[in-house]
């Protein structure tokens, strides 16, 4: 075998692995989606309750003064009946006076508190419901990535054996061109010349279309053990059985 045909080789089960490889990589990427969405659900929880936690507090604080309030103005009531002067009555009567506005607007803050609090109950349970759904879904993606796995694994061991049986007559250098061309386009590491004009000698790399000078394609087709890539893609080249074909046919 030349050093092309043993890539070519490698190349077939290369991309079948990676083929096989995806279908769980998909599964994971779907499962890593779920759970970022349930973490982003989760603080978007957790700073909901802290805000309802506040709410209530100040609530509860404003309820404490309002409760004060009331005490001073009631203890003034009494003071009131049994004031002696004038001025001491028109004193007292101003001083409760002034404490049933405070009360008034103790009253109407804690009011709308307890509104905000509420809003914020409605919109944590809104949030656990998403939560909720996203965790059904979460655990669906789980099972289906367990069952993926489990489906390829015996495929992806016996693939991967092949591909490192491949891989161990291919020259370290070569080998690390092959991977880096693989990865780089999904295991597509491997580019056909293609011709253009055979008069002309105009051919390209039928991959990314980069034409190529006459004397690398000739030295391609000359001997299967060259190994060249394409100066654009950085792919492998090869000739095909059917270029090389009609090549000789010429
Ligand atoms: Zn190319």
């Amino acid at each position: 075998m030349t050093a092309i045909e043993d890539l070519l080789a490698l190349h077939m089960v290369d991309k079948q692995t990676r083929g096989i490889r995806s279908r769980v990589e998909n599964a994971q990427l779907y499962l890593d989606a779920q759970e970022r969405q349930l973490a982003e659900l989760d603080a978007e929880r957790s700073d909901l309750e802290h805000r309802s936690k506040l709410a209530q507090a100040t609530v509860a604080n404003l309820e404490t003064e309002a409760g004060s309030v009331d005490e001073r103005t009631n203890k003034l009531r009494e003071e009131l009946k049994n004031s002696s002067t004038t001025k001491q009555y028109n004193a007292i009567l101003e001083e409760i006076n002034n404490l049933k506005e405070s009360k008034g607007q103790l009253d109407d803050r804690a009011l709308s508190e307890l509104e905000a609090a509420e809003g914020l109950t409605a919109k944590i349970a809104g949030v656990e419901e998403r939560i909720a759904e996203r965790t059904k879904v979460r655990d669906a993606a789980r099972i289906e990535l367990d069952e993926r796995t489990a489906e390829v694994a015996d495929q992806l061991s016996v693939l991967e054996a092949e591909r490192a049986l491949k891989a161990s007559v291919v020259s370290e250098e070569t080998l690390a061109i092959f991977d880096q061309a693989a990865d780089d386009f999904d295991g597509d590491s491997m580019a056909p010349l293609e011709e253009i004009d055979r008069r002309r000698l105009e051919y390209a790399c039928s991959c990314c279309n980069f034409s190529l000078p006459f004397n690398l394609v000739n030295t391609i087709m000359a001997d299967g053990n060259v190994v060249e890539v394409c100066q654009e893609c950085l792919r492998i080249l090869y000739a095909t059985e059917e270029l090389r074909g009609a090549l000789v046919k010429k």
